[in-house]
């Protein structure tokens, strides 16, 4: 998808109010969101997705709706205090600011599409006789970049795990990076910047009142750990879903809502007996992935990206990669956690954290599979994945060109828009306001009365809308409706008693889940 592509999503989102910049008529606060009224109500539909698939599909799986704020230890505990940052880089001639690691994988991602395109071309010259691992040991210019490739990502790798900022810097020039926007190679030292927010309380000064906003949501699962298995009389294993917000300093937040300070993120922790995490991480991968299938995302679009860097809690970890308008990034993290989190909370809290298994008539600390996806992110993806500019014939039969968002019906904002024909016609005017207050109550609907029929079908066409019912003058006569289909086009006449029929089948979540 092109740069311009990217730039149309952008100000679709805007016009057509699916998102705005926050606090825009001040200038805007970079890294922050507001959702407008069509935008809500795709966030909720893709929540109302996400909790069906764990939580209403999973006898096993229970929700959960902890505060943000919680005791400070906790993010002690966690590791975040001391570990959650992110290296970070200025340039000395522009005096703009970068994700050392960022830029690092960019970079060698760079060096590995040199070599894929010579493997590419090759593959094409000398077709079904081609052995691709052959010429990658073989074609000395390939085997440069993959050594290359190597040999730095190594470097890289070892530098991350110790935290180890000098290295990085050698890292950058070695890379021979250049600032973007000045193009020079001049580079301050590379530091840790921990990514939380904080605050104060205000009747405890000093370190002991401050308060961390949290940088993600599974803390507040592991804290009531105990608290749910008990009140829910869950038996391992058994996960607890949330979905909440979560505020991370991130030093650039760019590429709009995929890198927000605030966002929303939708995580399950799975609590399973030790020795078993890797199963069960390999069943929350693929169950993960079938779920974002099931919207009608083509598979070419999405991919798995196995953790090199893992975090400090996680023994095995695996990204869900979408094809971004800029291409693949990360969407959903899935990480087999071990019992990391409820192990430094039953030490530094002192209070018992452990599963009394009935069947071993054992007591441990039970390991944990994290499923975590960022709601924006998939906001993002949906919205990158649905946008269509098309030619299609008007009402005259001439050609022209809709933008459409295809989303799956389910997800789709307003479900059915009620259009009579001529706004001045009472009869008209009066049946379609009948049908809208008789089907408001399943479903968002629209009553629009305003231009032309064509220009009406945009509109819903450039939100999304599934259906559209158009009440004329044969209605009046015999009670029958035309209804269209927003990606067929196909139109029908319909007695108006089955619109409720065929927009309840048409956006029921279960064709997802089929
Ligand atoms: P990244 O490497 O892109 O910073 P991460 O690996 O730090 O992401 P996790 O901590 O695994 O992300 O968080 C789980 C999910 O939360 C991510 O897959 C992503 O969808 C979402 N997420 C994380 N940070 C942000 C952010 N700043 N803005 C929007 N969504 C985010």
């Amino acid at each position: 998808m092109s740069a311009d592509l990217f730039k149309d999503i952008v100000s679709h989102s805007k016009e057509y109010g699916f998102i705005f910049q926050s606090s825009e008529i001040y200038d805007g606060l970079s890294g922050v969101y507001d959702y407008g009224s069509y935008g809500v109500e795709l966030k909720n539909n893709i929540k109302a997705y996400w909790w069906k698939a764990m939580v209403q599909n999973h006898e096993n799986i229970v929700g959960l709706d902890s505060a943000i704020m919680m005791h400070p230890l906790i993010w002690k505990a966690s590791g975040h205090v001391d570990a959650f940052n992110d290296p970070l880089v200025d340039s000395k001639a522009s005096q703009k600011r970068y994700r050392a690691d960022v830029m690092i994988e960019e970079a060698l991602e760079k060096i590995m599409a040199k070599a894929d395109k010579e493997i590419e071309k090759a593959r094409k010259r000398f077709g079904d006789a081609f052995d691709e691992n052959k010429y990658k040991t073989e074609n000395p210019r390939v085997a440069e970049y993959i050594q290359q490739y190597n040999t730095i990502n190594q470097k890289f790798v070892d530098a991350m795990g110790k935290g180890d900022m000098p290295a990085l810097k050698a890292v950058i020039e070695e890379l021979e990076i250049a600032d973007p926007v000045s193009g020079s190679r001049e580079w301050t030292d590379v530091r840790q910047f921990n990514l939380m927010f904080h605050t104060q309380l205000g009747n405890i000064a000093g370190e002991e009142g401050k308060l961390y906003l949290r940088p993600e949501t599974a803390q507040g699962i592991f804290v009531n750990f105990l608290n749910v298995q008990k009140t829910t009389r869950q038996k391992l294993p058994f996960g607890i879903a949330q979905i909440g917000k979560a505020f991370r300093n991130e030093i650039i937040a760019r590429q709009f809502i995929f890198r927000m300070r605030e966002f929303e993120q939708m995580e399950m922790q799975y609590f399973v007996q030790p020795g078993t995490e890797m199963e069960w991480y390999n069943y929350w991968k693929e169950t993960r992935m079938k779920w974002h299938r099931a919207l009608g995302t083509p598979e070419s679009k999405l991919r798995f990206h196995d953790h090199e860097n893992l975090a400090h809690y996680a023994n095995a970890a695996v990204d869900v990669q979408f094809d971004f308008p800029f291409g693949f990034k990360e969407l959903e993290g899935v990480h087999s956690r071990t019992d990391f989190d409820l192990r430094s909370h039953q030490e530094l809290s002192g209070k018992k954290l452990q599963y009394f298994d009935p069947e071993t008539n054992e007591s441990y600390v039970p390991y944990v599979v994290e499923t975590s996806v960022g709601l924006d992110r998939m906001f993002l993806a949906l919205l990158s994945n649905a946008y269509t500019e098309e030619n299609v014939p008007d009402a005259d039969g001439k050609d022209s060109t809709r933008i459409v968002l295809k989303f799956h019906p389910a997800l789709a904002p307003v479900k059915c828009a009620i259009l009579p024909l001529l706004k001045n016609n009472d009869d008209l005017t009066g049946l379609a306001r009948k049908i809208f207050d008789d089907l408001k109550f399943n479903f968002l609907c629209q009553y629009d009365e305003k231009d032309a029929i064509g220009r009406r079908y945009r509109r819903q066409d450039a939100i999304g809308t599934p259906y559209c019912v158009t009440i004329d003058h044969q209605s009046l006569e015999d009670q029958t409706v035309t209804i269209r289909e927003r990606d067929t086009l196909k139109q029908e006449r319909i007695h108006m008693s089955k619109i409720r029929e065929i927009v309840a089948d048409g956006i029921d979540f279960r064709h997802l889940f089929a």
